[in-house]
């Protein structure tokens, strides 16, 4: 069979009547998926045999691939990190469940930057994954895998990827895909490795509006096993990319244009207008808190993770070594040999801001900085049903370029998405065009559990072209 660019819903469409054999089928996508591996790497692990769909569900036959912070039954899962080499998990995370029931199969597992700690996958302990569209330059990350299959895989497929900070949004910006953050709790966390709890959603990315809508549909929703998680009714938001966006509220969040290259300015600002052709109204707003993002993000997403990486002392997961020396002496051993440079850096900054003397001053004061940001939103939402801006400030970097950059400049990357993943507000990030042909990503953000209403609009100006 001759693998044709098949979109999503197309393939679903032939999958389910009987046009395509999806066994015959997913053997051609192995060799695609392998040939992919050679040339950027966007796998720690592919499947050696695919499974065949459980069921003739919504997703029947669908190839998916699976961020490596999310555990998937019987197939290893490290969160991209030395210290959980070699571990495979018994059970698959509520999401993976959800899509398989629905039919899809695993291909395999996405690279990432360990634990997420990263925003262009160079944090990696399995190989850094390179953007199909120019092979020097970055994917984006945390979830640079995920977008790097998405963008250049000859078959229809939807990545599940994981956000904390940014990490759906820009790898889909940075490879001209679409990338769908969830409000935070509307897909269970059940069988992801945290990076920082309060702030980790499961989403995903595809080629199309459609592809992400979909999938969004089938992950979604309440899971007993995720105390977090949200007790919303599940529904099909592929409905909404049905309808037009005439008279829909625009705004757009001026401190976001600042950080910005020129060149990305002018892509969004086209992109904005022609919204506006489609038939919305757009508006400037101020979202004053905007400039205290980076540095609460930052504290919050570092306090948490490095609690939660106290638990891979080589014991019970993971990376183990002969027991040597003292409880410290072991603990320090493997600690260090496992976690590569960023993830040490991240848990010497989190104990630090967690530190009796410090906690007020640092951890507590970011959180209530949150709170402050979150109304900012709020109040937005008063006035408009969607906010758009650019994704991020900068093009996919090259990896020369990201070498020069400091941990601080690295992180100042992260300035656009940060203050929506704080607030736990869906977003999701289109291609808006090109500057000096690399993709530029439009970002629609929505009010708690608004996502009907970004996936519209998304959808109306994908269809616009
Ligand atoms: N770049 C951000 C960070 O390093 C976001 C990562 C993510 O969303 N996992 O924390």
């Amino acid at each position: 069979m001759k693998l044709e660019k098949l979109s999503v819903k197309e393939f679903l469409s032939r999958a389910r009547s009987g046009d395509i054999d999806v066994e015959d089928f997913t053997e051609h996508v192995l060799d695609n998926t392998k040939s992919i591996q050679k040339k950027y790497s966007p796998f720690i692990t592919i499947v050696d045999k695919i499974q065949h769909p459980k069921k003739k569900g919504k997703l029947f036959g669908l190839p998916i691939s699976v961020k490596d912070n999310i555990c998937t039954k019987g197939i290893q899962t490290t969160a991209g990190s030395r210290v959980l080499e070699g571990y495979i998990p018994p059970f698959s995370a509520t999401s993976v469940e959800n899509a398989i029931e629905e039919g899809s199969v695993i291909i395999g597992k996405t690279a990432m930057d360990e634990f997420g700690f990263g925003t262009f996958s160079v944090n990696c302990a399995y190989g850094v994954p390179k953007n199909p569209l120019d092979s020097e330059r970055s994917c984006g990350g945390s979830s640079g895998g995920a977008s790097c299959i998405t963008s250049d895989a000859d078959f229809p497929h939807v990545a599940l990827a994981e956000s904390t900070g940014g990490s759906i949004s820009c790898p889909a910006a940075f490879t001209g895909t679409v990338g769908l953050t969830p409000t935070y709790g509307l897909v269970s966390r059940w069988g992801l490795v945290d990076y920082a709890n309060s702030l980790d959603k499961i989403g995903c990315i595809g080629k199309e509006v459609y592809d992400v809508a979909l999938s969004l549909s089938i992950i979604a929703g309440n899971d007993p096993k995720d105390s977090t998680s949200l007790n919303v009714p599940k529904q099909d938001y592929t409905k909404f990319l049905k309808k037009d966006i005439r008279g829909m509220k625009i705004g757009v969040p001026k401190e976001y244009f600042g950080y910005v290259d020129d060149k990305i300015v002018k892509v969004v600002w086209d992109a904005i207008k022609k919204l506006e052709d489609l038939g919305a109204t757009y508006k400037e707003v101020s979202l004053p808190h905007t400039k205290y993002a980076l540095p609460s993000y930052y504290i919050i997403a570092v306090s948490e993770a490095s609690t939660n990486l106290a638990k891979y002392a080589g014991m019970r997961y993971g990376l183990q070594q002969e027991l040597k020396g003292n409880f410290d002496e072991y603990f320090s051993s493997v600690r260090s040999n496992g976690f590569g440079e960023e993830a040490k850096r991240r848990i010497i900054l989190g104990t630090f801001a967690r530190m009796a003397g410090y906690r007020d001053a640092y951890y507590l004061k970011a959180l209530k900085v949150r709170t402050k940001m979150i109304d900012d939103f709020k109040k937005a939402f008063k006035q408009f049903d969607v906010l758009a801006a650019p994704t991020m400030p900068v093009v996919a970097p090259r990896f020369d370029e990201i070498e020069k950059l400091s941990p601080i400049e690295n992180y100042m990357m992260d300035i656009l998405t940060v203050a929506p993943n704080l607030a736990g507000i869906p977003m999701v990030s289109v291609p808006a065009g090109k500057v000096n042909g690399l993709p530029v990503g439009l970002h629609l953000m929505g009010d708690h559990l608004q996502e009907g209403r970004i996936l519209q609009v998304a959808s109306a100006f994908e269809k616009a072209g």
